[in-house]
């Protein structure tokens, strides 16, 4: 709300100073109109602020990941449906309590307030009980159509490594093996200078209140690690694709799409020089600054239905030194420019604006409009369609009819028509084309996997080390625990991580659902793969499906 203000007196407008600010936090305009009226509500009583609710629940025992990770394994175990007290009862168990050293049991009260917590996965449907969201159909889709199909196609080429995080070496001889793939699993973390050794659990009376001290000053961390070599640093050392960022006012801001795409230019620049001979693969996270288009990228989203001569996309001008240039009235200067063309099927361009030196004067460099693009792709009597549908909700297509397809066939508004066309699907983020072109794959997980990347695991392993550190308030000594922290992950832990994160992928690959996968990974603990006799003993275990 601060950031907003500041913005607003600064000379940005109302809107677009929340606006900014939202997008600064990865979040939308929805949010955006949150702080707005969050902001109004304060002006008119400055005691009306809002609450951090996800700051009264007992944060230092659940932002510890490795708590967190057994936690969202164990809840996967129990099916699609729980309720909070599997956690309860989790954490009763004698073996859980010794393993994260806990002392206490927690209440329901508190269970139900880490439900909301991992909120991110589960959602609270009627009965006490929450769903996964690891298993919603959007995500099961892209998890098995999208995600496994481009990790397989290259598991024949990654090197494979036993239980105790040696190499496998196969009897192929080298010369005729395919060349190698190395991955790279990318992610960030936070370490909060004020988490420390201490669970306390709140109790089930108490009334959760805010807490006085907070986290104290955090350190967030970007970092990359392979199974072949722990994390990424070039051969001498000297060069780490490491990034250590001190989030908000007066330290570091917030960290950017532009700073993603440095961090990576700079992690590809390691990882071609120390394995020129190896094809690089980073596997990255869904996330919004990872899947951000280049602003003129094709999209259907703001396109008229009908002819316009102002239809664009508007860029912020950017002066020799790529800062953005002001105008007199303090905002950004901003310019109008053309969409990027379409594709047609045979791979020819398909401009969306009439060329400049169109016989008709009136239609001279304007943006065609959906019913004309769609009639150039063959489309018929589209003009009788509307815009869109209310609020661009189409009838869904039925199951395994490809949208396409379908709405081919039963055309419902011309954005929809549009929006399912390939080229129109196949816009690559900004991320995954400036790596491209310099050679490196670019592979996003699907959300709420954590147990897929092993990365997560990373960063659980260094917290536990890290909350055994005295603890300190200055920020000097905060990096050098977090970095000391992340370094004392020995590189055999990083291989098991790693090959549990293959056992996964296979377990989810031969069409296991997430509660089978984590009791298969479970009994095959150290294996790469699952054996192809798992639903005969799915079957003698007694194992549902959810
Ligand atoms: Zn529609």
């Amino acid at each position: 709300m601060r950031l907003v203000l500041w913005h607003f007196m600064g000379g940005s407008g109302w809107i677009d100073a929340s606006e900014l600010v939202a997008e600064a936090h990865d979040r939308g305009p929805y949010f955006a109109k949150r702080l707005r009226s969050w902001i109004r509500a304060f002006l008119e009583d400055p005691h009306n602020l809002p609450v951090n609710t996800a700051n009264t629940w007992n944060r230092s025992a659940l932002e510890n990941e490795d708590l967190e990770l057994a936690i969202s394994e164990h809840l996967q175990s129990v099916g699609k449906y729980v309720r909070a007290a599997d956690i309860v009862e989790y954490l009763a168990d004698p073996r859980v309590q010794q393993h994260f050293g806990l002392s206490d049991t927690i209440s329901l009260s508190t269970a139900q307030g880490w439900m909301h917590q991992l909120g991110f996965r589960w959602r609270k449907v009627p009965h006490g009980q929450y769903v996964d969201g690891h298993e919603r159909e959007d995500v099961v889709k892209y998890r098995q159509e999208v995600y496994l199909p481009a990790l397989n196609a290259i598991r024949p080429r990654l090197r494979q490594y036993d239980e105790h995080g040696e190499e496998v070496h196969s009897n192929v001889p080298a010369a005729s093996l395919p060349r190698r793939v190395c991955l790279f699993w990318q992610d960030e973390s936070t370490f909060f200078a004020n988490d420390r050794r201490v669970v306390r659990w709140v109790n089930e009376r108490e009334k959760p209140v805010p807490r006085a001290k907070g986290e104290g000053a955090s350190l967030m961390v970007s970092d990359f690690f392979s199974a072949e070599d722990g994390w990424l640093r070039s051969e001498d050392g000297q060069t780490q694709a490491r990034r250590l960022f001190r989030p908000g006012k007066n330290r570091d801001g917030y960290f950017t799409n532009d700073d993603v795409l440095q961090q990576f230019h700079a992690a590809a620049d390691i990882a071609l020089s120390r394995w020129p001979h190896e094809d690089i693969v980073f596997v990255v996270d869904n996330a919004p600054t990872h899947q951000k288009r280049e602003a003129t990228a094709l999209s259907a989203r703001s396109m008229t239905k009908n002819l316009s001569r102002t239809f664009g996309v508007e860029i912020p001008i950017l002066d020799e030194a790529g800062r953005p240039v002001h105008g007199s009235d303090g905002k950004v200067s901003k310019a109008r420019v053309r969409m990027a063309d379409g594709t047609f099927a045979d791979g020819t361009k398909h401009s969306l604006y009439f060329p400049d030196d169109h016989p008709d004067p009136e239609l001279r460099g304007a943006f065609k409009g959906m019913v004309k693009l769609l009639e150039e792709r063959g489309y018929s009597s589209v003009g009788r369609l509307r815009a869109q549908c209310d609020s661009f909700n189409c009838p869904a297509p039925p199951p395994d009819t490809p949208p396409l397809a379908y709405y081919s066939q039963h055309p419902c508004c011309c954005r929809r028509l549009l929006y399912e066309q390939p080229d129109f699907k196949a816009v690559k983020s900004r991320l995954e084309m400036e790596m491209e072109a310099r050679g490196v794959q670019v592979i996003f997980l699907p959300k709420f996997h954590c147990e897929l990347n092993p990365i997560e695991q990373c960063w659980g392993s260094s917290k536990k080390e890290y909350r055994e550190k005295p603890s300190s308030s200055k920020e000097a000594d905060l990096e050098r625990n977090v970095v000391d922290a992340l370094d004392s992950v020995s590189l055999h832990s990083m291989r098991r991580f790693y090959t549990r994160s293959l056992r996964f992928a296979d377990a989810y690959t031969k069409g296991l659902t997430g509660k089978q996968a984590a009791w298969a990974s479970k009994k095959y603990r150290g294996h790469r793969v699952i054996p192809d006799t798992i639903f005969e003993e799915l079957t003698n275990a007694g194992i549902s499906a959810d």
